[in-house]
Formats: structure tokens, C-alpha cells, sequence
């Protein structure tokens, strides 16, 4: 899945929200740490599902059935599988004259079948009929509603993962029971029915329907199956003897055009990657109106599923990040296409096989066809995230035991996607682009079909090699934490630098510390020569020689997952030549330094000089983590006597590099500079530029009168800080246009834009426009979130009195993150102890992992603005506002 976070993308699917409490019907395992895992006794697996399904959309409810091929391995009296929100109307085994009695386990989400007497092993078959609902949120089949030209319309998806597919047919819903699936459907005769599979047959039947069967599936999880129906039309075209097609409601195809040249484009080269063609006929990329707080996109075998805006490109409103955002969210399903598909996790614990290496491949392939976008500089901003996180408790390791769906449910997260990614970037530059290829195209062809666990990647890359990689990968892996490489000198001998170097780890919480050690892969150069490599384990100091003297980098280049922490006359070194380093390395140092003074361990000066040493012509990414970072360190501000000194040197900082991007896109300018221009416009006008802010209104004036006056880049930053700035006319303006949008795309937008409002009068209507049924539902929870960015409190307050209304329209397994989420980047410590309340009675304990990160973001940012601001404010009054 597109995991949804702050930053690019956030996960996940949905289930009965249950206390943790011994199994019953299903078998409790005991894993690794000694827990219970719930999930399903073996004696009995699936082999084909045939389904046919009857959907009643109006309804909201749909009937089923299922014969179900199965083995029983071993002599027992009973079936057991997994059944949620199903009534199971009839139970029917082969060989067996009456019907079997069922029964449920609500808790565990099973359904059990009495057979009366003990099966021998062999081959039997299933035949269940059963109905079920359709749901309004993105768990199980589900329904999205919009406005058409003919009105008000409805179209259905299914969402599976992680364990929901037992919400739509009883199976043996976990992904290490792979089986083929057939499925048919009955439906309204001008309707589109979508599968993974391309049609086999459709008939007319009375009462305008149809039944439409679709070709069978390969051997796949459960939580791969998708179904989706609606008004729709598909573009398409034949790419490498596959039928690739991106599916939009009907009027929509327009928008579908860059999504799918991206598909073409990235199929090609994921099937010479993985050795392995794509296996199924086509591929469809399938478009929902609406949108989760949870997920982008979902990697259902040959249809994936994706909210509109990870989709859709419409030239008059979508900017240059938002293409660049469809075109990565679109390499990241695919990926999943091989990566979780083709080859699947055995269990949930291992699920960053499948996240972190989309999220890595995503950025493979996107720098491939696309170098401009400079993808692996900016994913250096995701691997800042992951170390934040990875610092303070609440982090895990990347490999982690999970026992039941709430949990795996929390184990889409900044650690498996981008730690995971990080991770993998580490080991490929490592063992060299070509070998890991070579590993990763034997894992393929070893386990297609099939279900691993990570040993078994790492098996495969250490064939044969000369580097085997698994102790590396185990530390990485399976202990939490950040390793830091510390340079404690750096001495120039005979044209060649010697520098000292230990290893310890990157603390912020002491409760996310044990004692760890890393085999950490090294790469060092001194500026513009050429890196040398060494692995550092341990404490002990290992002295390290690279070619000529001069300002020394360690992590050069910035591939490998860990801090460094430079010696005082090494940091200057660098900071006296910044300008001069590659911008990879710039945007590394910039990271390190700044966490590290964040919590105290360098001086707040080291990292506010590199903000001023930081030329303006800078890397437009490296010049954006410049803004973000200080209109981040201006939310920490908020309400103390020396923001305004604070302001007036970021306006400075910001200023310059504004004055060199301007208001207006140059000719041949970067997409990237594009996107910077309208960080530029926002930050600029939250830290009170008054110029930026005046410029912005009169462009708003010039846009409603001809909304074709503004490219979509500068008309999507004009609307927010005009919308940030509203005054009730204004307020009431964007909302008339939001009443007015022509699509639900931008419909969606302007809702939100109304909700970053900064006046506290106009954030509460915002509010309560939320609640009061006037937005699409799905857009409730977004709008609130929104909300929170500037009024994290009085967010918090509304959503805990609203909670029935927002969970209503959230995936049950996730609903015990949005509250977290809500206020995750507050610095207000009061709050901490009402999520607290809030968790007591509404956050089971297995679903707390957010809750916890959560709490401790708050707590370090609270931190940081009590102890670090005032040594920061000493610096700026030093070098004047
Ligand atoms: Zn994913």
C-alpha cells in the first residue's frame, strides 16, 4: 500500500477493533517473543475459491457464494476460516448428505464448520452461501459516493488489506494461504465490473443485469482479491504483450493520460528488474473518488486501487509534486505487482519486504526515467523521518513480531516504509547495484508463487557472493535504533586524511536505547575526491584514510542509514566549503547537524550557520528542507515573545532564496524549482512577509475573476496562503468556490483549503463544516487534520466530541491512529495527558503503537522549544533579524 504520512505517502485496511485475549477457535502460535499469534489451525488449506457475488449497492449489502476447493491434511472433525460481518446462509461439504452447522468466533473473526465425524485427508469442497454489508469506509467491499452529470452516484471497491478480504468471502484470509480464485459477478448491465483478471464471459440476464465471469486467478493471497464496480471507462494500450489501463468514472479520462504513460513506461523496466515478466494479462490502475487518512493506493494483483489524488493528473489544477506524487505512487504499486504479489510476506511481521522495498523501488525506477526530479535526494527527507522516529520510543525494529490484525494494522508505518527503504538503499550500495540485482531476480525466480520469510532474501543475495550481507542485514533488521558514526579527528598526513572514527547510536528518548552495535558501511571522501569504503562496528575508534586533505565527509554521497556527528573543527571545516559539497551531501549534513542540535548535541549555531551558509542557487530539494525546517522551527515559535525576531531572520534567509526563484516560472526552470517556488510562497507568508502576502491576495483577486490567470503550481500556493490568511469574506468566497468546484478532485481541495484557516474564529466554522454533512464524507477526517496544523487543541477537543460521526467513515484497524495523528506534531504537552483519556476509552491496547510515537514527538518538541529556542534566540540576535 501507499502508506499516507505527513510527509509523501500512509497505510491501511481494516477489522473488528477486539481486546487481546486468548484465542479460542483460532490456534494461538507462539512466536519468537514468546507471544500469541492468532491465526488459523492447518489442517485444512485452500487451494481454488469459485465466487460468485450479488451486490445490492442502494442497500448497502450483497449475497454470496463460494465453493471453495480445499485439502485436509491431517484427520479432524471440523473447517475453520476466517469470517467477519458474514452470515453464512448454508454450509454444504462433498461426500456429506446434510448440510454442516456453523459457528462463530467474533473475537478471532473465524467462522467453524462441525463435520460430525473425523475427515480423512484428501480433497474435498466447501459450498457456502452467505450475505454480507457493503461498508462506508475502505474495508472489506465499500462504497464511494460522488456527483455525476446524471447526479448523485455510487461506485464499489474492495479494500483488503490487511485481513478484510474475510469481510467479503470466508476464507483463509492470511498470506501465507494462497490459492486461485474465479470470481463472477451480477450486476447492473451498463455498469463496469473490474477483477484482477480480464473478463472471460458476460450474459445479459432479466431486469437489466448481467453476469460477468471473470478469468482465473493465479495462485495469490487473500488480501490481493479486488472487485470494483461503477460507471466507469478505461484507457488503455499493449505494453510488453500486457493490457495496461488506468479506470476513472465516466468524463474523467483526461485526467487518467499521465498516469498512464507512466505505467507503460515503468512496466517495461520492473520486468527486466525482476527477471520475471508481469504475470497476469493486464493491468489496471483504478481510480476512487474519495480519499482515506490512511492509504493512497492499494497493490491488488493486476488492479490496483488508488484514491483520485494519487492518480488523477488534471492540467488546470494539479502541480508539479502532484505529478511527481502519481508517477512515484504509481511505481510503488507496481513494484508491489513482484514485491508482496508475485512473492508474499509469510506473515505480517515481515511486512517490509513488502513496503520497504516499493518504497526503495519507487525511487529506483522514478530517478531511471525521470533524473530532474532528483527522487533519491528528496527521499533523504523520508530517511530524516525514519531517524526521528527510530530515536524515541515507541520505534521498533524493522522486522517485528505481530500477533493480530490491529497490530499488523500498526505496522504500516515510517519505520517499515522508510527506515525499510533506507535500509535496503544501504545494503544495495553496499553490495553494488548489479549483484543486488542478480540476488533480487534468484529470489524471484526461487519464490514466485510463493511465501518467504527475509532470511530467504538475504539467502539469495549471499549466493555466490564475496560480500554476504546478512549479519549487516540482521542488524539493521531485527534492532531498533540509529546508529552514529562519531568523528573524533580528522588529521592530514602526507596529502592523505586520517580520521577517527567510532560508533555509537543517535539517542532522543532514553527509552529507546539498549546497548546495540552495527555493522555499519562506511564510505568517506575529502571534498571532491574519491570515497573510500570500511564497515565500522563497534566503539573502538577505526582509523580511516581517504585521498587528499581538506574538509572530509563522512557518509558520502548520503546511501547509508546512520548519523554522523563531526568534530567540532571538522563541522567548521565544512561549514566553511558548504557551498561547495554536492547536494546530497549538503541536505545530510543539514539533517544530521540540525537533530543533533535539536537535542543538544552540537550547539544550535552549527546548524542556523549552515542555514545562512547555504547558498541561494542551492539544490531547489535541498533549498525546500531549508524552508520546511524553518517554518517547522516557526510552529515552535508559536506564541513565544521572540518569534518575531525569529521571523524576521527566516523572512531574510527565505527571502534570498525567493529572490532568486521570483514569482513567475522561468523559461526551461526545473519541475522541482516549481515546487520550491510555492514552499517558498507559503513559508514566506507564515513568516509574515508582507509583500509575499499582498502579492498573493491580488493574484487570488486576478484568479476569480479569470481562473486562468495562474499556472496550477502558483495557483495551488496562492490559494493556501490566502486561505491560511482568510478574513470571513474570504472565507466565505473559497467556500462558495468549493460549493462550485467542477470536479471532486477539486472540491476536495478547497474543503481543505478552508480548513488551514489561522483565525480561530473561522478554524472553528471550518469545524463544523466538517461535521455538518455538506463535504464528501471521506473528507470529514482530512478537513479536521487540517485544522489541527494550526489549532492542534481546539482540533483535538472537537474531534474526541465528534468521534462517532469521524470513526464511522474510518477502517476500523486504523482507527486507533487518527487521534494520534491528529495532534503527532503538537508541542503542547497538555495535551499528552488528554490523548491519554481519550486512549482509555477508545484505543485498544494492541492499536496503541501511534499512540506512543505520538506522545513522544510531543514531548521531544516541547522539548525543543523550551531548551534549544532560547539558545537559538542568542545566535539570532547575534547576526540581527
Ligand atoms: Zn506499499
Amino acid at each position: 500500500m501507499a502508506f499516507r504520512n505527513i510527509m509523501r505517502a500512509g497505510c491501511c485496511a481494516a477489522a473488528l477493533v477486539f481486546a487481546a485475549v486468548a484465542p479460542s477457535l483460532a490456534a494461538a502460535q507462539t512466536s519468537a517473543a514468546g507471544r500469541h499469534r492468532i491465526v488459523l489451525p492447518d489442517a485444512v488449506t485452500p487451494d481454488h475459491y469459485n465466487l460468485e457475488i450479488t451486490p445490492d449497492a442502494k442497500a448497502q449489502t450483497f449475497t454470496g457464494e463460494v465453493r471453495i476447493d480445499v485439502t485436509v491434511h491431517r484427520a479432524t472433525d471440523r473447517i475453520v476460516l476466517n469470517a467477519a460481518d458474514l452470515v453464512i446462509d448454508s454450509a454444504k461439504l462433498s461426500g456429506e448428505s446434510a448440510p454442516l452447522p456453523v459457528s462463530y468466533d467474533a473475537k478471532d473473526e473465524t467462522a467453524a464448520f462441525a463435520v460430525g465425524h473425523t475427515l480423512t485427508p484428501g480433497a474435498y469442497t466447501l459450498t457456502l452461501a452467505y450475505h454480507g454489508k457493503i461498508f462506508d469506509q475502505a474495508s472489506g467491499l465499500f462504497f464511494l459516493d460522488y456527483v455525476s452529470n446524471q447526479g448523485k452516484a455510487r461506485a464499489l471497491f474492495t479494500q483488503f488489506e490487511n485481513s478484510d478480504a474475510r469481510r467479503f468471502v470466508p476464507s483463509w484470509d492470511e498470506p501465507g494461504r494462497k490459492a486461485t480464485f474465479q470470481l463472477t459477478a451480477v450486476v447492473p448491465a451498463d455498469q463496469m465490473a473490474l477483477n484482477n483478471m480480464p473478463i472471460a464471459r458476460s450474459e445479459p440476464l432479466p431486469g437489466g443485469l448481467k453476469r460477468v465471469t471473470f478469468a482465473e486467478t493465479p495462485k495469490m493471497s487473500s488480501y490481493l482479491l479486488f472487485f470494483g464496480l461503477g460507471d466507469f471507462e478505461r484507457v488503455h494500450r499493449m505494453v510488453d504483450g500486457v493490457d495496461v489501463g488506468v479506470v476513472v468514472k465516466r468524463g474523467d479520462t483526461a485526467s487518467a493520460a499521465f498516469a498512464l504513460d507512466a505505467e507503460a513506461q515503468i512496466l517495461p523496466y520492473y520486468n527486466s528488474y525482476f527477471g520475471k515478466p508481469f504475470p497476469l494479462p493486464k493491468l489496471d490502475l483504478i481510480a476512487g473518488p474519495g480519499s482515506s487518512q490512511f492509504f493512497g493506493a492499494m497493490e491488488n494483483w493486476g488492479a490496483i486501487f488508488s484514491f483520485e489524488g494519487d492518480l488523477l493528473v488534471d492540467p488546470r489544477i494539479s502541480t508539479e509534486a502532484d505529478k511527481q506524487n502519481v508517477y512515484i505512487v504509481t511505481a510503488h504499486e507496481m513494484a508491489h505487482q513482484w514485491f508482496g504479489d508475485l512473492v508474499t510476506m509469510n506473515w505480517w511481521d515481515d511486512l517490509w519486504l513488502n513496503e520497504g522495498f516499493a518504497s526503495w523501488m519507487e525511487n529506483k525506477v522514478t530517478d531511471h526515467f525521470h533524473p530532474e526530479w532528483k527522487v533519491w535526494l528528496q527521499e533523504l527527507g523520508d530517511k530524516q523521518s525514519a531517524m526521528q522516529v527510530d530515536a524515541r520510543d515507541g520505534t521498533h525494529p524493522i522486522i517485528t513480531p505481530i500477533d493480530d490484525v490491529l497490530q499488523a494494522a500498526g505496522a504500516f508505518d515510517t519505520i517499515t516504509y522508510s527506515k525499510g527503504s533506507a535500509v535496503i538503499r544501504t545494503l544495495e550500495s553496499y553490495l553494488g547495484e548489479d549483484a543486488f540485482r542478480a540476488g533480487v531476480r534468484r529470489y524471484m525466480a526461487d519464490h514466485a508463487y510463493g511465501n518467504t520469510v527475509t532470511d530467504d532474501l538475504w539467502a539469495e543475495m549471499d549466493k555466490g557472493s564475496s560480500r554476504p550481507i546478512t549479519q549487516m542485514a540482521h542488524d539493521f533488521t531485527l534492532q531498533a535504533g540509529v546508529p552514529m558514526i562519531s568523528e573524533a579527528s580528522a588529521r592530514c598526513v602526507g596529502g592523505k586524511t586520517v580520521l577517527d572514527l567510532s560508533q555509537g547510536h543517535f539517542v532522543i528518548d532514553p527509552a529507546s536505547t539498549t546497548a546495540r552495535i552495527w555493522h555499519v558501511p562506511v564510505a568517506a571522501a575529502s571534498l571532491g575526491g574519491a570515497a573510500a569504503k570500511a564497515v565500522i562496528s563497534g566503539a573502538t575508534p577505526t582509523a580511516m584514510t581517504v585521498e587528499g586533505c581538506g574538509p572530509a565527509i563522512v557518509n558520502a554521497g548520503q546511501t547509508a542509514y546512520f548519523r554522523t556527528k563531526y568534530s567540532q573543527d571538522g563541522l567548521a571545516a565544512i561549514s566553511a566549503h558548504y557551498a561547495a559539497l554536492g547536494p546530497d551531501d549538503q541536505l545530510g549534513i543539514f539533517n544530521d547537524t540540525a537533530s543533533l542540535a535539536y537535542v543538544g548535541q552540537e550547539p544550535m549555531s552549527a546548524f542556523l550557520d549552515l542555514t545562512e551558509a547555504l547558498p541561494p542557487d542551492a539544490d531547489p530539494v535541498v533549498a525546500q528542507a531549508l524552508t520546511d525546517r524553518l517554518s517547522g522551527l516557526d510552529d515552535l515559535y508559536s506564541g513565544l515573545p521572540t518569534q518575531k525576531a525569529y521571523r524576521a531572520y527566516a523572512r531574510r534567509v527565505l527571502g534570498r532564496m525567493f529572490a532568486r526563484v521570483g514569482w513567475n516560472k522561468a523559461a526551461g526552470e526545473s519541475d522541482n524549482t516549481s515546487s520550491l517556488r510555492s514552499s517558498l510562497i507559503i513559508d514566506l507568508g507564515q513568516v509574515g512577509d508582507t509583500d509575499v502576502l499582498a502579492e498573493a491576495r491580488r493574484r487570488f483577486a486576478s484568479y476569480v475573476a479569470d481562473p486562468s490567470s495562474l499556472d496550477a503550481a502558483t495557483r495551488q500556493a496562492v490559494l493556501r496562503i490566502v486561505a491560511v490568511h482568510a478574513d470571513a469574506s474570504i472565507w466565505d468566497q473559497l467556500h462558495a468556490m468549493a460549493k462550485a468546484a467542477k470536479t471532486q478532485l477539486e472540491q476536495q481541495e478547497f474543503y481543505i483549503l478552508l480548513s488551514a484557516v489561522q483565525d480561530d474564529g473561522l478554524a472553528q466554522r471550518a469545524l463544523d463544516l466538517a461535521a455538518s454533512g455538506e463535504p464528501p464524507a471521506t473528507t470529514m477526517p482530512g478537513m479536521i487534520r487540517m485544522v489541527s496544523v494550526r489549532h492542534p487543541a481546539l482540533a483535538f477537543t472537537f474531534a474526541a466530541a465528534h468521534w462517532d460521526q469521524i470513526a464511522k467513515v474510518l477502517e476500523p484497524t486504523s482507527q486507533g491512529s487518527y487521534m494520534p495523528r491528529l495532534i503527532g506534531n503538537a508541542s503542547d504537552a497538555t495535551l499528552i495527558p488528554k490523548l491519554d483519556a481519550f486512549a482509555k476509552d477508545h484505543i485498544p491496547e494492541s492499536a496503541r503503537q501511534d499512540l506512543r510515537k505520538a506522545e513522544a514527538t510531543i514531548r521531544y518538541l516541547a522539548k525543543v522549544r523550551a531548551e534549544r529556542l532560547p539558545e537559538a534566540d542568542k545566535w539570532i540576535a547575534a547576526h540581527g533579524g
